[in-house]
């Protein structure tokens, strides 16, 4: 074929780091803290309600935003938690936060649109911006906390800026935004009327009695921001693909145009699962928060045992590390040299930054795994 056929949009993109990452474990034969997915199983009465979904015949196609049980389990668990009013008609179920992040990136950006993301930024923001034709515009979260520059995010912001995204807890820093940084943000957000999409996967997972703020409770936010969360992370099952935006109504009956033509609708018996899986919401989370914070204190303490500083994170599964710079030129090389001679992977941020060279200084490392496979991983590291 001489012709090319690929769209011009395409043209940028690559395979993504966590299955180039995964990969090079498998072909390896690599301990894996590099991609985000727990190595054990979620639990097993979410499985059992799944099939029993199945039995009773819930196996057909689901209405398009979601099947009403969940929606009213996602609701409730709003108004409970976080006391959020929303309704029904206020809640897509989407195939997982990815379908979310794109059915909104679509709904809302065009050519010339602006988006202000925070880096080191989740891949998927850059590509479903860049699919959009919009231009992403980054503001860098620096190290020691992760904190960014107020003066950087008011000079972002002009005539063409259309959305910031914002991510806490976040991947990949462990980050949890303050209440002092959601409030500047909104207060921008307000003035230059701008959407707010907030992706908040990581809502459940907070450390150290920190409590996740969603950007929706800020005075003046909710009617303009759009929430992104998902039953992956929430109930360990990453692979059944189940997440949902939240938004007022008129921003939802944009998102879901897209996500009608996009999914149409997601997994009928895994959707009745989640929501009698919210319905148990109290009781197991506890446990599950936790299990995540004694994993973050065993990965952490194992990591004051190798020349990879750690930096403690506040919430999500990830934890970043600054590799020692007398022994790795960047990341890359450094995440090169551990999977292919030390035998464990992990993720080299720099590919979540496109305007601070910070990334090339730390690796992200994920705890979602059993503790063997956290001592095994890191002792690999301390042979450093
Ligand atoms: N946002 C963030 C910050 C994530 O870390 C992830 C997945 N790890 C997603 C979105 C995508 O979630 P899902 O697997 O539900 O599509
Ligand atoms: N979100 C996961 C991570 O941060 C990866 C999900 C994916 O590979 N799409 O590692």
């Amino acid at each position: 074929m001489g012709k090319i056929f690929n769209a011009n949009r395409i043209s940028s993109m690559t395979t993504s780091i966590f299955a180039t990452m995964s990969k090079l474990a498998f072909d390896y034969k690599a301990t894996n803290l590099g991609q985000g997915f727990p190595d054990f199983d979620g639990p097993q009465w979410i499985m059992d309600a799944a099939y029993e979904a199945m039995k009773s015949g819930k196996n057909q196609y689901a209405p398009s935003s979601g099947i009403l049980s969940l929606k009213k389990a996602i609701t409730d668990y709003h108004k409970k938690y976080y006391d959020l009013d929303w309704s029904l008609d206020e809640v897509i179920v989407t195939a997982g936060a990815t379908e979310a992040l794109f059915s909104t990136i679509m709904a809302f950006i065009e050519p010339g649109d602006e988006v202000i993301i925070f880096e080191p930024f989740y891949d998927s923001y850059l590509a479903d911006i860049t699919l959009a034709g919009g231009t992403p515009i980054a503001v860098t979260l620096r190290k020691p906390d992760f904190s960014f520059d107020f003066d950087e995010l008011t000079n972002a912001i002009n005539d063409r800026t259309k959305m910031i995204i914002v991510n806490t807890p976040h991947n990949p820093t462990g980050k949890i935004f303050t209440k002092n940084e959601l409030e500047y943000i909104a207060s921008l957000a307000i003035k230059h009327d701008l959407l707010v999409l907030t992706d908040e996967v990581y809502e459940f997972l907070t450390f150290d009695n920190e409590a996740h703020i969603p950007m929706t409770s800020i005075d003046g936010m909710k009617k303009r921001t759009i929430t992104i969360s998902s039953t992956g992370k929430t109930f360990g099952m990453t692979g059944w693909k189940i997440g949902y935006a939240i938004a007022n109504e008129t921003l939802a009956t944009a998102i879901q145009k897209v996500h009608q033509w996009t999914t149409f609708a997601v997994n009928t018996p895994a959707q009745h699962a989640m929501a009698y899986a919210f319905s148990k919401l109290d009781d197991y989370l506890p446990e599950f928060r936790k299990l995540y914070q004694e994993k973050r204190n065993l990965i952490y303490n194992e990591l004051l045992k190798t020349k990879f500083i750690p930096h403690k994170p506040l919430g999500s599964y990830f934890i970043m590390v600054d590799i020692p710079s007398n022994i790795f030129a960047d990341d890359t090389q450094a995440a090169m040299t551990l999977v292919k001679e030390y035998g464990v992977a992990t993720i080299p941020p720099s590919v979540f930054y496109v305007k601070s060279d910070e990334g090339k200084t730390m690796l992200r490392l994920c705890f979602a795994k059993e503790d063997k496979t956290i001592i095994d991983g890191i002792r690999k590291m301390a042979k450093v």
